[in-house]
């Protein structure tokens, strides 16, 4: 997110003091002259929106409240990041025994900030000591700077790995991503709800992240095997395929908190789908409709380690799903965008390490919105996708990741003048290109030649 909060912040607060300045000492002239009728205190309310606007002035002295301006957004998201063996090895500093993972996100960081807000699914865990890479993830807690310095707001938490180092490690995650200037979603400590809420340019955005469950062993819940507390249960948000309807019910009643709670657009996260599978199966595209159908806006989604295509779902206020002809009809449907896996964002699957080339493409998902204030509605939506690659190459003995963004720039891109691998990159955008459609692509990628 671009630090314009911050600065609208103290923007406001320097009007507020002047406003109270002007008020106090206007208070002291009336009581001074006991004889000025008040003026009228003109337009602060309403003073988290953008642009909102003093209300005019009758004749008769009455107020009536201007149109507010509408705002626009943008969302980004991006799918897992993971930490592999090599990879902790090759962010290790042994002269200062430290980790630092930014040099990954040197390429991508510019359209990664210039996001109103930007998710990310951290697929490890925090439980200090020793990091270790999979198949139980323990990482580095400075892994979740670099997410920060790279320009992220959002930790989504619901993933297969968030049990990997147990409850302890669950917890501490979140204390960890915290410390680091990131917002969570998707687990919680005891007493927390069970999302999150921003304020982004003066709208409420909530983001509710929930995870896949793997079977009931001996009647317990499993997240990767991984038998779950009562205790754990209550502070995660997961589904499990045998009780499914019953367990999206607790996300609809998530969407309709953090509505009652004020969020004006709500960004559904889920982790779901098949390993591999490069097409969402028929659970993510039900259980998509049905997220869509409680109130999300947007739906971002991962865990296949590869791209799926994206598509929009049209919804109407009831809950029930149109299709883009009967849409176009009907007065109330909503458009919502959803993407059905965003792959990884970082690891080191690849080529060398799968045979699967596709494991190295990923994407920086964009929702554009804008926001009308008035009425209280989204009146405008549309998604793009920047592919992103990663790139692993060896300089003096030691492997270098960088996410490369497969834009217009990528010709003179210094890591893949380094790596020799512009052909890779070039072949990833195409792969993408193929799988999406060039109609979804970002205005910098290249066209197709
Ligand atoms: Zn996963």
């Amino acid at each position: 997110m671009r630090q314009t909060k911050q600065r609208n912040g103290a923007v406001r607060r320097l009007w507020l003091f002047m406003l109270l300045a002007a008020m106090t000492a206007g208070a002291l002239m009336i009581s001074l002259s006991a004889c000025s009728p008040s003026e009228p205190s003109g337009g602060i309310a309403g003073d988290d929106v953008q642009g909102a606007q003093d209300g005019q002035e009758h004749s008769d002295g009455q107020e009536t409240p201007a149109p507010l301006s509408p705002v626009q957004l943008s969302i980004l998201c991006a799918g897992d990041v993971m930490a592999h063996e090599t990879q902790l090895k090759a962010q290790y500093d042994a002269v200062t025994d430290t980790y630092d993972f930014s040099n990954n996100y040197m390429y991508v960081k510019k359209y990664i900030e210039q996001a109103d807000l930007a998710i990310c699914n951290v697929e490890t865990t925090f439980r200090g000591g020793k990091p270790t890479g999979y198949p139980a993830f323990n990482s580095p807690d400075s892994l979740a700077d670099a997410l920060k310095g790279a320009g992220f707001d959002i930790a989504a938490t619901a993933n297969n790995h968030m049990m990997d180092t147990g409850f302890d490690g669950m917890q501490r995650t979140l204390q960890v991503l915290r410390d680091a200037g990131l917002t969570t979603t998707g687990s919680r400590f005891a007493g927390e709800k069970s999302y999150s809420i921003t304020d982004v340019k003066g709208v409420s955005v909530a983001v509710v992240a929930a995870t896949y469950e793997t079977p009931v062993v001996n009647g317990s819940r499993t997240i990767n095997g991984n038998r779950l507390s009562e205790e754990a249960r209550a502070l995660i948000n997961s589904f499990g395929y045998e009780t499914l309807d019953q367990d999206l019910q607790a996300l609809k009643e998530s969407i309709a908190d953090a509505r009652a709670a004020g969020a004006q657009i709500v960004v559904a996260y889920l982790h779901w789908g098949e390993e591999y599978q490069r097409s969402p199966n028929d659970w993510q595209q039900r259980i998509a409709e049905t997220v869509a159908g409680f109130g999300a806006d947007v739906i971002f989604a991962s865990h296949p380690h590869v791209l799926q295509p994206v598509d929009y779902l049209y919804v109407k206020d009831d809950g029930s799903v149109l299709s883009a002809e009967e849409a176009a009809s009907a007065a109330d449907a909503r458009k919502v965008p959803v993407f059905y896996s965003l792959g990884n964002f970082i690891s080191n699957q690849r080529q060398e390490t799968l045979d699967n080339r596709y494991t190295e493409q990923g994407m920086l998902a964009g929702v554009e919105l804008v926001w009308d204030a008035q009425n209280q509605r989204i009146s405008d939506i549309s998604m793009n996708v920047l592919p992103v690659w990663v790139d692993r190459y060896k300089v003096g003995g030691t492997q270098n990741y960088r996410l490369i963004p497969l834009d217009g720039d990528m010709e003179q891109n210094e890591a893949l003048g380094v790596s020799g691998h512009l052909q890779r990159a070039k072949q990833a955008l195409e792969d993408v290109r193929a799988l999406i459609g060039n109609q979804f692509l970002h205005d910098n990628c290249p066209q197709a030649q």
